[in-house]
């Protein structure tokens, strides 16, 4: 809530145009007598504008989110105007435990709004809510794959909404999703309250992977140069992304051991064998095909899977494009380390 003029209130605490502090929001206790609170770096540029907050590990194993808000922090951004909010780690009890979910097994994106009075969950979602997505007119809530799963650096955000697009587009990653919003959502909750937002899905749980980090340090970035928080300018490199309404997992047709024939960022067309699942002796039981022409962005590690494990998930294009391979390789060409873009205690 804010209070007094021009501050912004964070747990009790102000923080005045031209400032930086570091906030700790507190939640509920460990039960061994311990505070575990919600860490804030918060910066304000000296003259009025937006406010942007970046959220990462809602999901406690998703760990990517945490390096690209700890390499913003280490670059000592300066904004010419408005705020920044950075939360390294929302679900604080996730990350302590490395596990997706809260200690009562509740997913904390699926939780929100939640309530003062509710479950460890709630409370979370309710007070994250509070002190954090009420200040700001826009928000990146970062995210990666699940446990063995890799997803392709991807946004989702709900581009029928045209600013939103508009800062989706300049984050410069190779695929736009448009999706719905999901019940109980950081993201829905975060609409409700008018806070455009963007969610930004890139590696895998648990592991850190380089590429997916600088793409999300970059498109913060970028968001940040076209909201006029900053005077870096955007830097897109040749991506021009592509949209896709819908994506759909494709699961195995058969118990066994994978030889995948596919990989992430594959452009693939409808009949293509994406993997093969054999039995231990060597036979092909059976073959996983594309059921429409689309591109993988989120893909199963592990290879061995049970009849209905999800392996591939698919987006669809209205259009397929040949260039969007390309497009892919321009990413990664343009995220090599010559490109500027800060490392651990670089300053940009
Ligand atoms: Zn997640």
């Amino acid at each position: 809530m804010s209070s007094g003029k021009d501050s912004i209130e964070i747990a009790g605490q102000h923080v005045y145009p031209g400032e930086s502090k570091r906030i700790e929001i507190p939640v509920a206790r460990l039960y061994t007598d311990i505070d575990v609170p919600i860490p804030v770096h918060v910066i304000r540029g000296k003259k009025p504008g937006p406010h942007l907050f970046v959220s990462a590990a809602v999901h406690g194993d998703e760990l990517n989110g945490i390096e690209i808000v700890r390499r913003l922090i280490q670059s000592k951004v300066k904004l010419s105007k408005g705020t920044l909010i950075l939360v390294p780690m929302v679900n604080v009890y996730g990350v302590l435990n490395q596990s997706r979910y809260l200690p009562d097994r509740r997913d904390l994106n699926r939780s929100f709004p939640g309530s003062a009075k509710g479950s460890l969950a709630g409370r979370v979602a309710d007070i994250f809510l509070d002190q954090i997505v009420r200040h700001c007119q826009y928000g990146i809530d970062l995210h990666t794959g699940a446990i063995h799963r890799s997803n392709l650096p991807q946004i989702r955000a709900n581009l029928k909404d045209e600013e939103t697009s508009a800062l989706a587009e300049v984050f410069g990653v190779p695929v736009l999703l448009n999706s719905d919003l999901r019940d109980g959502s950081l993201r829905q909750a975060a609409v409700e309250l008018g806070t455009r937002i963007l969610l930004y899905e890139a590696g895998q749980a648990l592991r850190f992977d380089e590429i997916s980090i600088r793409a999300g340090v970059r498109g913060v970035m970028n968001v940040m140069s076209v909201l006029g928080m900053t005077r870096r300018r955007v830097r897109v490199g040749q991506v021009q992304p592509y949209v896709a309404n819908n994506s759909a997992w494709v699961r195995a047709t058969a118990s066994g051991i994978v030889r995948s024939l596919k990989h992430l960022g594959d452009q693939v067309v409808k009949g293509d064998v994406l993997a093969e699942i054999g039995s231990p002796f060597g036979d092909v039981l059976d073959t996983v095909k594309a059921p429409r022409d689309g591109i993988i962005i989120g893909k199963q590690n592990i290879p061995l899977v049970q009849e209905g494990d999800a392996m591939f998930h698919v987006a669809y294009f209205s259009e397929p494009d040949e260039a969007i391979v390309e497009n892919i390789e321009t990413m990664t060409e343009d995220l090599s380390p010559e490109d500027g873009l800060p490392y651990s205690g670089e300053t940009v």
